[in-house]
């Protein structure tokens, strides 16, 4: 984003209350390094927002610009829960986040997160759900079991079998995904970070010290400490670390319309949901925000794409799969008529835990990546991990490149 485009957005938004500014520009020090970070989805432009309150310089890169739509953080809405099943560190990381996707919409005065509440779906006894409520009430999480009668007294747009309960977290929601990026970028030029729509080449792989990063036109850019945040870019700007490791299935997500002054797919009167009747996530959705429809996604894809090159044209076999669902799911809804869709891609590591972690050979450069398709709601932990870890914090052996490949134990 161009500075005066950043300016633009602040004002037509009424983000730029003095105030507000003042308290997102903590001074910069001169005994910190400056860094560069490259990518301006959601763990780069956090990574930035915690290196700038730890008073770093900070230079923020971007080939696309912040929440494009070539960005796994490009879509319009992402789900924010608390629930994880046994992966409990990120029930601690999901809660510190919402706390600051808060300030920004405070901040910015513009409803980035949407308390629609979240409502995970699964069968009674289910290890994910049980594991869910024990990290949950670890920490101190408000949440209500919802037995059949209840969730259908509630919500009677799902279909349910019998056996089938719903975990409802009434402080969770939605976030407005490409909306929150662009302004976090915006508030982060407003007090002081350098914004630059460039595209940065791989790193030579060599050992040591990284003395500078290049643009695709040629230029250096140097920086005391780098953090390449580049999602599902990642693994081709270092083949040698992350080839086969990384991997970025496409995905297709679909707005439905309900019908003509039908409210019952709006946020305040449907939840952010996920359904994990079967072992794994089936499908996940975000109420009707903005007037765009109810937002369904199914994780049944496993084709690699190429996020630049990809075209984002949605694919009927992908529409089917989600059809097929809806009718199991949505029985009365199944027929609704697409509004929009979304064509992304996922950037997963074999563990779905994040990669976050130092180079193994260049000291001054630290890699944010492996959202593994849940990833977007812990942008503002994952910014304030990586920001420690350049302070010399000790690293969560979970997030490390040897970890890769370990079975998950989160
Ligand atoms: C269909 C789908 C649904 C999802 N649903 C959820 C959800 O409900 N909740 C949730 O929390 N998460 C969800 N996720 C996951 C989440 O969206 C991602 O984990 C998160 O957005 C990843 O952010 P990122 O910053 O790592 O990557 P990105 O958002 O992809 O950002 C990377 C940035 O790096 C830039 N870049 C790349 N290469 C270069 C380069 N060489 N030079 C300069 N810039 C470069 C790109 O332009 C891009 O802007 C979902 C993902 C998908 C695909």
């Amino acid at each position: 984003m161009k500075r005066r485009e950043a300016t633009q957005l602040l004002l037509a938004s009424a983000v730029a209350s003095r105030a507000s500014l003042a308290s997102a520009a903590p001074s910069v020090s001169a005994s910190l390094p400056d860094v560069a970070v490259v990518g301006a989805g959601s763990f780069g432009a956090w990574t930035a927002h915690a290196l700038r309150r730890q008073g770093h310089r900070v230079t923020l890169i971007d080939a696309y610009g912040p929440g494009n739509s070539r960005a796994t953080s490009g879509d319009e809405s992402r789900i924010i829960r608390m629930s994880y099943g046994s992966k409990g560190v990120y029930t601690g990381w999901a809660k510190e986040s919402l706390v600051e996707w808060q300030r920004l919409s405070e901040r910015s005065r513009q409803p980035v997160f949407e308390n629609t509440g979240a409502l995970a779906i699964g069968a009674r006894g289910g290890e994910y759900l049980l594991s869910s409520e024990k990290f949950m009430r670890q920490e101190g999480i408000r949440f209500e079991w919802l037995d059949h009668a209840e969730i259908a007294r509630r919500y009677p747009q799902f279909g349910l079998a019998p056996e089938e309960i719903g975990l409802y977290e009434p402080d969770s929601g939605a976030l407005r995904a490409r909306r929150g990026i662009q302004l976090l970028v915006a508030e982060l030029q407003a007090s002081g970070t350098a914004y630059r729509n460039e595209r940065i080449r791989p790193p030579a792989p060599g050992a040591g010290r990284l003395d500078a990063i290049v643009t695709e036109s040629g230029e250096k850019i140097s920086a005391g400490a780098y953090v390449f945040a580049c999602g599902p870019w990642l693994a081709r700007l270092f083949p040698d670390l992350l080839g086969g490791a990384l991997r970025t299935p496409r995905a297709e997500v679909y707005y439905f319309g309900s019908a003509a002054g039908d409210p019952q797919f709006k946020a305040g009167h449907f939840p952010a949901w996920f359904d994990v009747a079967s072992p794994s996530m089936d499908a996940y959705g975000v109420p009707d925000l903005d007037e765009r429809g109810m937002k369904i996604g199914t994780d049944a894809y496993d084709e690699p794409t190429d996020p630049d090159a990809q075209e984002r044209t949605p694919t009927p076999k992908y529409l089917e799969a989600t059809r097929a669902y809806m009718k199991k799911r949505f029985p009365r809804f199944a027929g609704a008529p697409v509004l929009e869709a979304r064509v992304c891609q996922y950037e997963n590591t074999p563990t779905e835990n994040y990669l976050l972690d130092r180079h193994p050979r260049i000291d001054n450069l630290w890699l944010a990546g492996g959202g593994s398709g849940h990833g977007f709601k812990n942008g503002p932990a994952v910014g304030r991990y990586v920001a420690d870890l350049l302070r010399g914090e000790q690293a969560n052996p979970l997030f490390t490149f040897a970890a890769l490949h370990a079975p998950a134990k989160a």
